[in-house]
């Protein structure tokens, strides 16, 4: 069982982990956070969601001192204190940059009439009908730096050939709630923690105990690249299985009451 003092670092999803999925409220996780805070245990959020949107949260969470994982784990933002880096990203990109993702749809889209279309197609305007987000919002969703939404519209035999291009040039598709999410094949919420996690031990020259909390399939490769997982009860039908070797423990209770429920139980304050 890890201890506060402990070389802790918690990764955590967002949407049904941290915040209510209806209320996007994080209350009954507060107290954690305090706590964690206070122990100077960083917590990391680790997201589908751009640098732009996070930064938001970030800011209401009192986390900006702290790196954070985007797009699914094909950006990772680092504090200004934190090394810089020469690029204009906001952060460390695992996989490509969205220049170069865009680049490739749309050659491959010209050469195979492939049908489907990105944000980077689109208007704020169409963002909105897709994904009911506030203009605002919308906005900060179109900020893309390392992955790139798409709603496909064509056969599913196009769709494998599209996929099967997409892996020659290195890129893979990850499937999320609404859209398929285009980014570099070696991209993802597992890789993203595991590099982080070697910052921090390399930081602090020795190994750190890493809890990962998440609630949903997009959040298995997390949970795997943690020592301990926190499957947060979801509201969805699949299956989360969690390899062997990592220590495991699945909450009744639902979001930042799960998420509170899953740190009571797993470290020893
Ligand atoms: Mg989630």
């Amino acid at each position: 069982m890890p201890y506060l003092d402990d070389n802790l670092v918690v990764f955590t999803d967002l949407d049904g982990s941290l915040l209510d999925h209806h209320s996007y409220d994080w209350q009954p996780a507060q107290e954690w956070l305090n706590t964690l805070s206070a122990a100077k245990v960083p917590v990391v959020l680790t997201t589908s969601k751009t640098a732009a949107e996070v930064a938001e949260l970030q800011r209401k969470l009192e986390l900006t001192e702290v790196p954070f994982i985007a797009e699914n784990g094909a950006l990772i933002g680092l504090p200004d204190r934190w090394q810089k880096h020469e690029s204009s990203t906001s952060g460390h990109i695992i996989g490509a940059a969205y220049e170069d993702i865009r680049h490739v749809l749309v050659a491959l889209r010209q050469r195979y009439d492939f049908e489907f279309r990105g944000f980077g197609d689109v208007n704020a305007q169409q963002v909105i009908d897709w994904t009911g987000l506030p203009l605002e919002n919308a906005k900060l969703a179109m900020q893309r730096e390392a992955s790139e939404p798409i709603i496909w519209f064509g056969n599913s035999l196009d769709f494998s050939r599209f996929e099967k291009y997409l892996h020659q040039e290195k890129l893979a598709l990850t499937r999320g709630g609404r859209f398929w999410h285009v980014m570099g094949a070696d991209a993802g919420k597992g890789p993203a923690v595991k590099w982080l996690s070697d910052c921090y031990a390399e930081r602090a020259g020795k190994p750190v105990v890493s809890i990962a909390l998440g609630d949903g399939p997009n959040d298995i490769g997390m949970l795997n690249a943690s020592d301990y997982a926190v499957v947060i009860r979801g509201h969805h039908d699949h299956k989360m299985p969690v390899k062997e070797g990592v220590n495991v423990f699945r909450t009744e209770q639902y979001g930042p009451e799960g998420w509170k429920e899953g740190l009571d139980h797993l470290i020893d304050r």
